[in-house]
């Protein structure tokens, strides 16, 4: 149950967040249509993206529930800076932090937590390079969500994580480039070797550590969860009918990448027959 009303609500608040915003560009495309600003046209259309709006505000809601009743909702909540949706939308997407199941065959096993790091493109940053043409090998999508907890981590005072932050910059407040930096550069011609970073890439460090940082206490937490009652080997799938909280996600986690793929294996199949 837990991991599938994140999943749901994640991916609805998702859906609705792109239709919304898409809606709010055509409100204002269509002001810049002679004759259609101010006119009632303009006023239908931008009922509808309230209406969306206010759709998007409840599936929030049902997120933050859902992230509440969550086995791992109680030490979400306790962390300072980090917001319920933010930890639900990256959930919905990451499912168990200890476990990773096979879309495939439904098989679960144990994730490390380098192995989360990886998937959460927070590994050896030498192998996690987009090159042009060709796709990351770890989910775009959880990277920017980890980025933006680790964010709003770094702007609130209190937050345990500020500190990572904080040492982070002191650590590397006279960091050198160990390799070129295109980021450090001027446009073709990337910082030299040897050459301090700049105060955008000494950031950027520190936030990736605040993110590492996070994700690891995460995973720490999910294994915790999984230990509790019971002492159990995390990949263990005979664990879905018994006491372990945490498990009872994983069959209805594949049962939702399933759906997902449907989904789009649906509209491929209907542009191949356009
Ligand atoms: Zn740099
Ligand atoms: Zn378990």
């Amino acid at each position: 149950m837990s991991f599938s009303l994140l999943t749901i609500y994640a991916d609805l608040l998702e859906d609705l967040e792109r239709s919304r915003i898409a809606t709010e560009n055509r409100v204002r495309a269509l002001r810049q249509v002679k004759g259609l600003a101010g006119s009632p046209e303009e006023e239908r259309l931008d009922s509808i993206a309230m209406g969306l709006a206010e759709a998007e505000r409840k599936a929030t809601n049902e997120l933050r529930k859902a992230v509440k009743a969550h086995p791992l909702g109680e030490w979400i909540g306790g962390q300072l800076g980090v917001g319920e949706k933010q930890a639900g939308r990256l959930l919905g997407v990451l499912g168990d932090p200890a476990l990773r199941v096979d879309p495939e065959t439904g098989e679960a096993t144990e994730r490390t937590v380098s192995q989360l790091w990886s998937y959460c493109g927070y590994g050896d940053a030498r192998l996690q390079v987009r090159r042009r043409g060709e796709k990351g090998n770890w989910n775009a999508t959880l990277k920017m969500r980890a980025h933006l907890i680790a964010e709003s981590c770094m702007k609130t005072p209190t937050s345990p994580y500020r500190k990572v932050y904080d040492e982070a910059r002191a650590k590397y407040a006279d960091a050198v480039h160990a390799e070129e930096c295109k980021r450090c550069g001027p446009s073709g011609k990337p910082a030299q070797r040897g050459t301090e970073l700049s105060d955008g890439h000494k950031h950027a460090r520190a936030l990736r550590l605040v993110a590492k940082t996070f994700l690891r206490d995460l995973w720490e937490e999910s294994r915790r969860v999984h230990m509790h009652d019971d002492p159990h080997t995390v990949g263990d799938p005979a664990r879905e009918d018994e006491g372990c909280s945490l498990h009872g996600g994983w069959m209805t986690q594949r049962f939702l990448e399933e759906s997902r793929r449907d989904r789009s294996e649906q509209l491929e199949a209907m542009v191949a027959a356009a």
